[in-house]
C-alpha cells in the first residue's frame, strides 16, 4: 500500500495536483477518470486515505456512505441516475491506485465481461 504521502488521490484531495472535480460532499470527491471506459466514468473517493473498500467499510462506514451518496449524485446529473459502482480490491481485480476508489460507469448500455 502506498503511504498516504505518496499517494496521487490523496493528492487531488489536498490539492498538491489538479484534477477536474466533479462533486463532492463532507467526505468524498469525485472527479473523471483519466481513461474513461465509458462514456460517464467518475471515480469516488473518500478524503481519507484507506487502501480498499472493505478497510474504508471497517474503519468509516459514514465515509463509505459519502462515496455511494456523492456517486448517485453524479450519475443523476450526468447518466439520469443508472450506472455501475465497482471497486477493484487488489491487484488480481485490476486495483493499480491503492486509495479506495469506485468507478462510477454508465452513459450507455453497459456490457458484463469481466473475464
Ligand atoms: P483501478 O485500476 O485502481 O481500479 O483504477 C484506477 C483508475 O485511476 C484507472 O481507471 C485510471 O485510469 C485512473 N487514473 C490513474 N491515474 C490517474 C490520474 O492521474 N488522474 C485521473 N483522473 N485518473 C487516473
Ligand atoms: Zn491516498
Amino acid at each position: 500500500m502506498s503511504l498516504p504521502v505518496d499517494c496521487l488521490f490523496c493528492q487531488f484531495v489536498n490539492g498538491t495536483l489538479e484534477t477536474e472535480i466533479v462533486g463532492q460532499n463532507q467526505r468524498a470527491i469525485a472527479f473523471r477518470d483519466i481513461n474513461p471506459q465509458a462514456p460517464l466514468h467518475v471515480l469516488v473517493i473518500p478524503r481519507e486515505h484507506f487502501a480498499d473498500v472493505a478497510t474504508l467499510a471497517a474503519a468509516d462506514p459514514a465515509a463509505l456512505a459519502d462515496v455511494v451518496e456523492l456517486a448517485q449524485e453524479v450519475a443523476m446529473d450526468e447518466a439520469d441516475g443508472e450506472y455501475r459502482l465497482i471497486f477493484n480490491s487488489g491487484p488480481e481485480a485490476g486495483q493499480s491506485v491503492f486509495h479506495v476508489h469506485g468507478h462510477v460507469l454508465g452513459g450507455t448500455r453497459l456490457g458484463w465481461t469481466p473475464a
